[in-house]
């Protein structure tokens, strides 16, 4: 087996080198991430300028890596067109040192890195925890590496696109796995405002998740202390319209043509 390994902490990030060792105890790894961190950036792709990639000497011995100037979905394109090409059988992005649920999957680095494997056909796992500086990240590795094996052995297809995140507990106190479903709410919703003396400045707070929601989702099951596991896919557009919204386009293009003329 060889697995692409990437995410958008950068490439000096423990949580990185934590999956890395790991997951080479069962695989071939290829490490490819961006030479920064990048938390918060999404799907984001560089257009506007040329790439470069670096190899680095790798922090865990007999790991191939690479550094990336340009956004995790840009480390995950490269690799898979340039680096490893299609020799690959699973891409994972992590470990990231945060959570990634609900909405928050939309604007998730880790899960934007992910996003890019699965779209290209590979079967691809984001994994999260909490903390920042989580104590945790060998278990969370030994966690990603057993999905990793389960995957390849049962030859999942290729659109199998998992978001999966651990709570801030030892492996011994973790309830259970549940399989969840997004939470339809941010965590990242809340601004902060003060004066720096000259300016006034703003801050988007990531906010403590205590609302209420319900045992399905994926920030329950966190809540509760189980592991999240939740199948993600990329249909965002491609349910028929709903009933109610028909009468915003009905007659559309007759009204801006009449406008016209
Ligand atoms: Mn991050």
């Amino acid at each position: 087996m060889k697995i692409l390994v990437t995410n958008d902490d950068g490439i000096l990030s423990d949580g990185l080198w934590a999956l890395a060792k790991e997951l080479k105890s069962i695989a071939q790894v290829v490490v490819v991430a961006p030479d920064r961190e990048q938390s918060a950036i999404g799907t984001a792709v560089t257009l506007s300028h040329p790439l470069r990639i670096q190899k680095v000497k790798p922090m865990v011995p007999e790991t191939e890596a690479y550094s990336v100037q340009g956004t995790p979905a840009d480390s995950v394109i490269l690799a898979l067109e340039k680096l490893v090409k299609n020799e690959i059988d699973l891409v994972i992005s992590g470990i990231n040192q945060g959570l990634n649920l609900g909405n928050d999957v939309l604007i998730s680095g880790t899960v934007g890195a992910a996003l890019q494997g699965y779209l290209r056909g590979f079967p691809a796992i984001a994994i999260s925890v909490s903390p920042m500086d989580s104590p945790y990240l060998s278990d969370v590795a030994k966690v990603a590496a057993l999905l990793a094996e389960r995957i390849h052995s049962a030859a999942l297809p290729a659109n199998t696109f998992l978001n999966v995140n651990l709570p801030d507990l030892p492996l011994s106190e973790i309830k259970g796995v549940n399989v969840t479903r997004l939470a339809g709410e941010s965590h990242i919703d809340t601004v902060e405002e003060g004066h720096d003396g000259k300016r006034q400045y703003y801050w988007l707070v990531r906010q403590k998740m205590d609302r209420s929601s319900d045992d399905m989702t994926d920030i329950k099951a966190i809540e509760q202390g189980y592991i999240s596991i939740t199948p993600l896919h990329a249909y965002l557009g491609n349910k028929p319209s709903l009933p109610a919204t028909d009468g915003l386009y009905s007659g559309l293009l007759q009204r801006l043509q009449k406008n016209q003329g």
